[in-house]
């Protein structure tokens, strides 16, 4: 039979409303912490993990404090508000760590040693629950304030940011503030029959399954984000070139040139194809090859505007997409990017081997589709290989023959 001290249950059999009430932190934590434990076996990060680890310290810490039986000194308050303020821990871990912020331990360990150690004094020495209280509760503020601190200087550009950021701040103002408000409107409490159906521990049971399940829905949600998109770097990305691939390339130039069109933008292309790239690796081997692939990406990125959208669409031929350029912007590129290129292969290839592209450019007026520019771009590569290799040629349009009748 579940025990809880001062309960009805203990006695008569007659369970009254408050039993529920104590269930439902516990119950919570543990359907989470189960939850987060199921998420981490599928996503490896060890923000997760923390997120795991702190709705089982919270399930513990509750159903001690509500539900274990009561030890001499009461000592039980000990482990159960320990379990409280080790549930902030973690939870400010998983929260700061999914950012791959450092984590302050050390600050958090000596907010939780002050804390517990105020804490054992008003139950021990000088005992007080107002004082118990206020000092767990402002422990715990004091860390979820660490968790708006180090996320205060981040941008915020998707909503889950903004919801996480909101939850920590949520958190810190409902357990520094909730305290003081509902201890000055109530006093204190003489005993623990008085403090388990106090205003005040209904306040924190509800209060906190609020926080709980909007803090560990957040996460799931940051955590299912953040899945979906590994799988859409590993769908989109090529790992040799650090460039998109073929696919990620077409979706991401095909969005962006439909922005163009919209905004009244013109484009430009580049596609650039490595020179003799099948004679470089019989003579070198294909780790050279690789190797250059690798160096025309990182090249190309460092050499590009922000707004690029580079791919490694063949394999040694690569395009590159200037949404808003001109046939000028495109020309200046590609020239840094062909005359670079050697030097940007530094000591990864034999001294011996100069490694050389050829780019085939083209701009065009707005709402020009993909394929288009991609047409016209291949058309002025083919010029570039048939003029001696290693040059930049720019796609010019056939003159139209009119018929004549
Ligand atoms: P061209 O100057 O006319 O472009 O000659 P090419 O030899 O570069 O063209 P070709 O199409 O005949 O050969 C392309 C070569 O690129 C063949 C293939 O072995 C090599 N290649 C394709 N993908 C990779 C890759 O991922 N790594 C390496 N090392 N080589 C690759
Ligand atoms: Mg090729
Ligand atoms: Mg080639």
């Amino acid at each position: 039979m579940l025990r809880y001290p001062g309960g009805a249950g203990s006695g008569n059999g007659k369970l009254n409303g408050q039993i529920f009430i104590s269930l439902l932190n516990p119950g919570i934590g543990l359907l989470f912490a189960v939850a987060f434990f199921l998420l981490w076996l599928n996503h490896r990060e060890r923000y997760v993990a923390y997120a795991a680890g702190a709705y089982v310290a919270t399930a513990a810490a509750f159903l001690i404090q509500d539900l274990s039986p009561v030890l001499p000194m009461e000592l039980q308050r000990l482990p159960a508000n320990f379990g409280f303020l080790l549930t902030g821990m973690l939870f400010a871990a998983a929260i700061i760590k999914r950012y791959a912020l450092p984590i302050p331990w050390r600050a958090m360990t000596i907010t939780v040693a002050v804390s517990m150690t105020v804490f054992s004094w008003f139950l021990l020495v000088q005992p007080s629950i107002a004082a118990r209280i206020y000092s767990v509760s402002l422990g715990a503020g004091v860390i979820a304030l660490m968790i708006v601190r180090a996320l205060w200087p981040l941008d915020r550009p998707y909503v889950i940011d903004k919801v996480l950021f909101w939850v920590a701040t949520l958190s810190a103002l409902n357990l520094i503030i909730r305290p003081i408000v509902i201890l000055s409107l109530g006093g204190g409490f003489n005993d623990y029959v008085g403090f388990q159906q106090s205003v005040y521990w209904t306040t924190v049971q509800f209060s906190q399954a609020m926080v709980s399940i909007m803090a560990a829905i957040s996460l799931m949600v940051a955590v299912a984000l953040d899945m979906l998109g590994d799988l859409r770097r590993q769908v989109d990305d090529d790992d040799l070139s650090g460039l998109l691939n073929r696919r990620g390339f077409e979706a991401a130039a095909g969005a962006a040139l439909r922005r163009c069109a919209d905004a009244g933008r013109p484009a430009a292309l580049l596609i650039a194809d490595l020179d003799n790239f099948k004679k470089v690796n019989d003579t070198h081997g294909h780790a050279v090859g690789d190797a250059i692939i690798a160096a025309f990406g990182a090249h190309a990125r460092a050499t590009g505007p922000g707004d690029m959208i580079a791919g490694r669409v063949g394999g040694e031929e690569f395009a590159m997409l200037l949404p808003g350029a001109g046939i000028e912007a495109a020309r200046q590129l590609a020239e840094a990017v062909r005359t670079g290129l050697a030097s940007a292969c530094g000591d990864q290839i034999p001294p011996t081997l100069t490694p050389t592209t050829c780019i085939g450019i083209t701009a065009n007026v707005p709402g020009a589709s993909l394929s288009l520019l991609m047409r016209q771009a291949d058309e002025a590569l083919y010029a570039a290989k048939r003029s001696g290799r290693n040059c930049v040629r720019t796609f010019t349009p056939k003159p139209v023959l009119l018929a004549t009748a």
